[in-house]
């Protein structure tokens, strides 16, 4: 083995010295550098290299002059000179190289076997040990031929060990490599995971506020595609009235002043309606500080918002509610001495006049009386004497009040069924919410309408009070009073259960009817419920609980027959609401049916599509993220026309008679639904005939 070859390498590109550097030290060769020909000489003559490999253009002194110094000196001229050039590439350079006495001539950028390969021809000044360059003995001298033989599997055991020592260094190199890229493999699925499975909103948001990756969930609670999402900003999914809170707390955090923030505002999804998100937004920076791309955690809270403002709403109802009833209390003890005085001075009236006068105070103060017993009743609830009563019979009273004292353009229609259940309570409270109820539609019909009185009977099973938490399972009666006059906005909706509160001019509301109707229906354990929209009416529904009737023969039945079972058909339930879902599902298996579930329309979708041959019914909610109930079923009846289909909806106009001509659908399912209903909807679906 020749001892390590001294190498100068002489090149003003540090990244070419460092190739063949790289190139030599693995071949065990020792190098030497140098910037230009000037410290090449410099160099060789303080350490004097075995081969000498040049550039030719260098600053200070270029690679011809040195090869002409370097001949010149008669300590270097034995040492072989390599040109290594990428600018002088012409035959003529190479012949002026060659003539000033180089020893080979490479073009940049070589190959290393070429390079190696030309290095190896030029012979070196360095005498070879013996062996290598001496030819073998000749064969008749057996003593020399064996000393060279030895020699010469010695030298291969060498190379052998130092082939197996380099092999063994690469595999070091090459398990380590492996083992750093599995490292980062994993970490890379690990975080992959977390971001894809979240069960939050994930994004990667740019500065200037663009989304550059975001996560499934994310899509769905936001009602966009990924593709979609990230053509878009926060802004575009914020409702315009609250893009100022983002854009101030981002420039925070931009400034340095904050390293991330959280913010609760309101979105707008896909198909526009409005939901409440939460958003935490870390801002990422690198290493120099400078800012790369933000974080951000997003989640739907709007349950939580709502639960928020009913508590609030309930809140203040009780506060205003133990207000009022300490108001009332001192104006009783203020208005008792007027009515005992007034009753004292009409025993002994003066005069006519005076006469008028005290029938006046009196009939003034007993109007405050009643006022005050209103509040009152708000206040502190229900306390009547209870008794059986037909809600018939109130309907009628109410009617025939109606039919003498409202205006003749106000149109009264009631909707009564034979069988309607009784209720336990007090009849001229009873009497009073309706009266309440249909005066304020009176009031809201200027131009003139319609009244309508509806009853029924509701049977509320666990099914129904899971989609509808206000109420709990049981048997009740449901008073419908509907008209089709103003409406009303949302800031009055929310507070006209409030004691005095009013939008009727002075004199004409006091603003009591209202919160008298729920303080009675409440003493009954009631519920009331309230739909209304600007310009398109209002409903109020009033539900109390039907009084158990024990007489034989007149037993509650539920609403029909006990309902028909399943055979084991299939229904494809596609649901977003997950209590929802699993309720219905219950009472589908319940009775017989077997179910598979879909949380959107495109799960809807990828399920029907592997189980069209078994789906008997879809049955699918209106409202849903990712794709809707209005996309999923033109979808459905493209792969499979005659699909039998229920739709269901909390909205009524998801359900009206335009929509499910529209969608091409017979049956239909209003939110919330009790067991028989569904039974009843999916049964009649299934057997219905295809004309
Ligand atoms: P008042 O009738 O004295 O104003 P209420 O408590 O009965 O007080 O009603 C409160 C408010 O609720 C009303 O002023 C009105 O703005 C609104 N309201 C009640 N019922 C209706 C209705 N059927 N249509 C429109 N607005 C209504
Ligand atoms: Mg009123």
């Amino acid at each position: 083995m020749t001892s390590p070859r001294k190498i100068l390498i002489v090149d003003d590109k540090a990244e070419n010295i460092e190739y063949l550097r790289a190139l030599f030290v693995s071949q065990g060769n020792q190098v030497i550098t140098a910037r230009h020909g000037a410290e090449a000489l410099i160099k060789a003559r303080q350490d004097m290299p075995d081969l000498i490999i040049s550039d030719l253009l260098m600053p200070v002194m270029d690679g011809y002059t040195l090869l002409r110094h370097w001949k010149a000196d008669q300590s270097l001229r034995g040492v072989p000179f390599i040109v290594y050039t990428a600018t002088y590439t012409e035959e003529q350079d190479e012949r002026l190289a060659l003539n000033l006495g180089a020893d080979a001539f490479i073009l940049k950028p070589a190959e290393p076997e070429v390079f190696l390969q030309a290095v190896g021809k030029v012979r070196l000044r360095d005498p070879a040990p013996p062996s290598q360059d001496q030819p073998p003995p000749s064969a008749d001298d057996p003593a020399l031929l064996r000393v060279y033989s030895e020699t010469l599997i010695r030298k291969l055991e060498e190379k052998t060990l130092q082939l197996e020592e380099t092999n063994r260094a690469l595999q070091r190199d090459i398990t380590e490599r492996q083992r750093i890229e599995s490292n980062l493999r994993e970490s890379e699925e690990r975080f992959r995971g977390t971001f894809e499975q979240a069960a939050v909103g994930i994004a990667h948001v740019g500065i200037e506020g663009r989304f550059l990756r975001v996560n499934d969930k994310l899509c769905e609670i936001t009602g966009y595609s990924r593709e979609e999402l990230l053509w878009r900003t926060f802004s575009d999914l914020t409702m315009p009235e609250d893009q100022q809170l983002g854009a101030k707390a981002r420039q925070k955090v931009l400034a340095g002043e904050e390293t991330s923030y959280a913010l609760e505002k309101r979105y707008l999804r896909k198909d526009g309606t409005a939901y409440w998100v939460s958003i935490i937004t870390t801002l990422l920076r690198n290493d120099e500080g400078e800012p790369k791309y933000f974080i951000s955690v997003i989640s739907d809270i709007t349950e939580r918002k709502n639960l928020q403002e009913q508590l609030f709403r309930a809140q203040r109802l009780e506060s205003i509610g133990t207000l009022a009833g300490g108001i009332a209390h001192d104006l009783n003890n203020i208005l008792a001495p007027i009515t005992m005085g007034v009753e004292l001075l009409r025993l002994n009236p003066t005069s006519d006049k005076a006469a008028g006068l005290i029938e006046n105070i009196e009939r003034s103060a007993r109007r405050g009386a009643d006022l005050v017993k209103q509040v009152l009743l708000f206040a502190r609830g229900f306390e009547g004497t209870r008794v059986a009563i037909r809600p018939k019979s109130l309907v009628r009273e109410v009617e025939a009040f109606i039919a003498n004292t409202f205006p003749k353009n106000i149109r009264f229609v009631a909707g009564i069924p034979l069988d309607v259940w009784p209720v336990q309570g007090d009849a001229t409270q009873l009497h009073q919410v309706l009266l309440n109820l249909c005066v304020n539609a009176r009031d809201a019909m200027p131009a003139g309408g319609e009244l309508h009185i509806r009853l029924s009977n509701l049977e509320i099973d666990e099914q129904y009070a899971a989609m509808d938490q206000t109420l709990n399972p049981g048997r009740y009666v449901a008073i419908e009073i509907e008209d089709t006059g103003v409406g009303m906005e949302r800031e009055t909706l929310d507070r006209i259960y409030e004691p005095f509160f009013t939008t009727k001019p002075k004199g004409k509301g006091t603003g009591l009817g209202l919160s008298t109707v729920l303080g009675i229906v409440r003493g009954h354990q009631g519920v009331i419920e309230v739909s209304s929209q600007a310009g398109s009416g209002t409903k109020f529904r009033v539900l109390l609980p039907a009084l158990a009737d024990d007489t034989p023969g007149n037993q509650i039945a539920g609403d029909g027959a006990t309902p028909t079972r399943g055979e084991g058909e299939t229904v494809l339930l596609v649901d977003d609401d997950s209590t929802v879902q699993a309720i219905t599902r219950q009472t589908l298996e319940a009775f017989g049916y077997r179910v598979i579930t879909a949380d959107d329309g495109a799960q809807a979708m990828a399920q029907f599509a592997m189980h069209a041959a078994e789906v008997a019914l879809v049955l699918t909610d209106m409202v849903m993220p990712v794709m809707d109930g209005k996309a999923l079923i033109p979808a459905l009846r493209r792969l499979k026309p005659d699909a039998r289909i229920i739709v269901t909806s909390g909205f009524s106009a998801d359900l009206s008679d335009e929509r499910l001509l529209e969608l091409k659908v017979r049956h239909y399912l209003a939110k919330p639904y009790s067991a028989s209903t569904l039974l009843k909807v999916v049964h009649d679906a299934l057997t219905e005939k295809f004309t």
